[in-house]
């Protein structure tokens, strides 16, 4: 751990907290119905400390919880002439697993093995894996960005785009601000922070799972350096009745974010009247292979701008879009035309969901970077290609922070194991086209041999 502030002073007392605002806090509301959570420790105890109470009392109204601890937690002791950091990340798994048995016996726990201290380094690599772990969750449960802990910071992080892009309600716990911060504290975001009451149940679970990492609340030996991390006066803040959590309310539940950007103006990013946009519409169907296919997906087609042109040239196009304003407008577009292919039009988002039956002709237009795990969408891709198929992708290369990939990323993935036979770069977006065999147009024309 890498604290940006001393956790061997005397922090700030428990009691200060209880006479003050946290105890007045708006409620929130236990998971019930459909929900599923996953709580991403950046240690193993976090889980605890944070969201225990809020872990138990998922158990106990039956709801599936999945912990992702990100770091083994290894460099909780670093001055130890006793442990090693080998032993300690083995006796910390120890103890997770022991804690999480009692919180919630049926959890999934999942151990990403990244280095404590090092969590930033590894924001990607994060959320990726939580995205991996991302069906069917309802809350992602991490701790809190401003607790001034580089691993903590980065589990806020790695999540936050992730849960606003997907819809999720994203609820963060401070741990080591109870410690450094005092409630008058203008850092804390109090408009956001809400109060989680737990039941005597969840108070007594709670208090077991914390006993239960002995590493972290009793020295590990005599000698110096084994001290204890958490002091009595730092537990004190994890014995309440309830259990605080800045709250991000899903802004995108299912396209909704989408739906936003469409309500706010029709064509959010002016595919309509841009000239930009009109240029390199012309650019990839020119630099598509062939000038009939039979089959093709187009995954984000927005308003149908591209999905019009394509099915010019082919006798069926699957056109899908997450946002339902988008698809509406796409099938109105589509509607008027003339002539062309069989074009079916849905809203449904890739790479949770794919068409069935084979393509050949996919194109994934700046729809890639929106999945935070672009190998997914390439094994997608891979079983639903054509022998003879045609992989085009298309991304703005710009910094945008709605994005949790870049296009040279999303292109890197998408086109392993596959022959790329254009490479269109620009200063503001890259092209490539890719097929199995590599053949260029001249060699299938018979131009050349
Ligand atoms: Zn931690």
């Amino acid at each position: 751990m890498r604290p940006s502030f001393d956790s061997d002073l005397a922090g700030t007392d428990e009691f200060a907290w209880t006479n003050s605002w946290p105890a007045t806090l708006p409620l929130l509301t236990a998971p019930g119905g459909g929900d599923r959570l996953l709580v991403v420790a950046a240690h193993p105890d976090d889980e605890t400390l944070g969201a225990g109470g809020l872990i138990a009392t998922a158990a106990a109204r039956g709801r599936p919880v999945t912990v992702l601890i990100a770091s083994d937690g290894e460099a909780s002791h670093p001055q130890s002439l006793t442990h090693s950091p080998e032993q300690l990340a083995r006796i910390r798994r120890r103890e997770v697993t022991d804690a999480l048995g009692r919180l919630h016996p049926g959890a999934e726990l999942i151990f990403l093995g990244l280095p404590d201290s090092g969590l930033a380094a590894h924001e990607r690599e994060l959320a990726i894996h939580i995205c991996g772990h991302l069906d069917g969750v309802t809350h992602v449960i991490t701790p809190w960005s401003g607790d001034r802990h580089t691993d903590h910071a980065a589990c806020a992080r790695a999540a936050a785009p992730i849960a606003a892009q997907a819809g999720i309600a994203h609820w963060q716990f401070p741990i080591w601000a109870w410690h450094w911060a005092a409630p008058e504290s203008p850092e804390l975001p109090r408009q956001r922070m809400r109060r989680f009451p737990l039941g005597t149940g969840a108070i007594e679970t709670k208090a077991a799972a914390i006993n239960a990492h002995v590493s972290q609340h009793r020295p590990l030996s005599d000698v110096r350096g084994d001290e204890a991390v958490l002091s009595d006066s730092m537990l004190m803040h994890f014995r309440r009745d309830y259990e605080v959590f800045v709250v991000d309310e899903p802004t995108a539940a299912d396209g909704a974010y989408f739906d936003a950007l469409y309500a706010e103006r029709p064509d959010p990013w002016g595919l309509d009247e841009r000239f930009y946009e009109r240029r390199k519409r012309e650019l990839l169907l020119a630099s598509l292979p062939r000038p009939r296919f039979r089959r093709a997906f187009e995954p984000g087609c927005a308003t149908g701008l591209l999905t019009i042109e394509l099915a010019q040239r082919c006798d069926e196009v699957v056109a899908w879009d997450g946002a339902p304003v988008a698809v509406e407008q796409a099938t109105a577009r589509l509607h008027g035309r003339s002539g062309g292919g069989l074009v079916t039009i849905q809203q449904r988002r890739i790479p949770a969901t794919w068409p069935d039956g084979l393509f050949d002709l996919i194109v994934v237009s700046e729809v890639g970077y929106y999945c935070a795990d672009p190998g997914q969408l390439r094994q997608r891709i891979a079983t639903s290609l054509a022998l003879d198929g045609v992989l085009v992708a298309c991304h703005w290369r710009h910094q945008a922070d709605d994005h949790p990939v870049t296009a040279a990323d999303v292109h890197a993935a998408i086109g392993a194991g596959l022959q790329r036979t254009v490479a269109h770069e620009e200063a503001d977006f890259l092209l490539d086209v890719w097929t199995r065999d590599g053949r260029s147009v001249a060699a299938i024309e018979g131009i050349v041999p």
